[in-house]
C-alpha cells in the first residue's frame, strides 16, 4: 500500500470528452461540469496520489463518425486530436483555477499550448504534484484516446488506468435492456476477451493486458466515486486485470 493509504502512488485517468459537457446537451464544454472534474481530480492530487490525464474529445469532434460522411479520415482523425487540445486547454484552466498545477504534453510540437511529449519529464513533474494531461491523443491517425491513455500508461509507468464512466463498471449486457446483467466487481483480462465485453477498445486493451495494466472501469458522476474506487471498494467500480473474475450474485 502507497503512502496515500491507497494501493495506487500514479494512476492514469482517462476522461471521456463527454464528462466535459453540460448534462443534457449534445455537445461543447460547460464550465460548470469542467469545474466539477477539476474539484474531483484536486482531491485526488491532495490524497497524494499522482494523476496523469488523458481526454478524449466526444464533446467536440470524432474522426470516424466524420469520415463516414465522407471526409478523409486522416484529416478527421487530425481534428478529432486538435479537440482533445481544446479539452485540455480546458481541464489546464480549471484544474489551476482550483489550485493543481497543470502540464499539458502533446505528441506533436505546439509551443505556446504545452510540451513535447517526453516520458521523463511527465514523470518528473507527477512528482511535484503536478498533473500531467497528455492531450492530442497518440498524434496518430486511426487510433483512440483509450489507446492513448493505454500507452501513456505504459510509458510513466502508472499503477492502473482509472476509466472515468458513467455506469458503476463493466456488465455481463447492458443493464438498460437486460434485467438479467450483472455487474462486476473483478473481471479477469481473458474472461473480458471471452465474453466479448468492449471495456476499452482492442488496441487499447490489449496494451494493457501485455503490459500488466490494471483497468479500473468506475462511475465518474457518483460523488466521491473515484475516491472510493481507489481505496479498493468496488460498489461503484470494476477492476479488469490478471485476477479471478467475480460478478455480483444478485
Ligand atoms: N484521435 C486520433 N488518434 C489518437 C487519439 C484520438 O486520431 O491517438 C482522434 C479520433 O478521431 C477520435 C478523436 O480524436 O475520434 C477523439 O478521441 P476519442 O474518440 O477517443 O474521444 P472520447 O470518445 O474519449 O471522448
Amino acid at each position: 500500500m502507497a503512502r496515500n493509504g491507497t494501493a495506487y502512488k500514479r494512476i492514469l485517468l482517462k476522461l471521456s470528452g463527454e464528462a466535459l459537457k453540460a448534462p443534457g446537451a449534445e455537445s461543447g464544454i460547460d464550465a460548470e461540469a469542467i469545474a466539477g472534474v477539476a474539484e474531483r481530480i484536486r482531491k485526488v492530487v491532495e490524497s497524494g496520489v499522482q494523476v496523469a490525464l488523458v481526454v478524449g474529445a466526444g464533446n467536440i469532434f470524432r474522426g470516424l463518425p466524420a469520415s463516414r460522411n465522407g471526409m478523409a479520415r486522416v484529416t478527421a482523425d487530425s481534428m478529432g486530436m486538435m479537440a482533445t487540445v481544446i479539452n485540455a486547454l480546458g481541464l489546464q484552466d480549471a484544474l489551476e483555477a482550483a489550485g493543481v498545477p497543470a502540464q499539458i504534453q502533446t505528441p506533436f510540437p505546439m509551443p505556446g499550448i504545452g510540451e513535447a511529449f517526453d516520458h521523463r519529464r511527465a514523470i518528473a513533474h507527477l512528482e511535484t504534484g503536478r498533473v500531467v494531461i497528455f492531450a492530442g491523443g497518440t498524434g496518430h491517425p486511426f487510433f483512440t484516446t483509450d489507446t492513448t491513455a493505454a500507452l501513456r500508461a505504459c510509458e510513466i509507468g502508472a499503477d492502473a488506468i482509472f476509466k472515468a464512466t458513467k455506469v458503476d463498471g463493466v456488465y455481463s449486457a447492458d443493464p438498460h435492456k437486460d434485467p438479467q446483467a450483472r455487474r462486476y466487481s473483478q473481471l479477469a483480462y481473458t474472461d473480458a476477451l471471452q465474453k466479448r465485453l468492449q471495456v476499452m477498445d482492442s488496441s487499447a486493451f490489449s496494451l494493457c493486458m501485455d503490459n500488466d495494466i490494471p483497468i479500473v472501469v468506475f462511475n465518474f458522476s457518483r460523488p466521491g466515486g473515484i475516491s472510493r474506487a481507489l481505496s479498493g471498494d468496488l460498489a461503484s467500480a470494476t477492476i479488469v486485470g490478471h485476477g479471478e473474475t467475480l460478478a455480483e450474485t444478485e
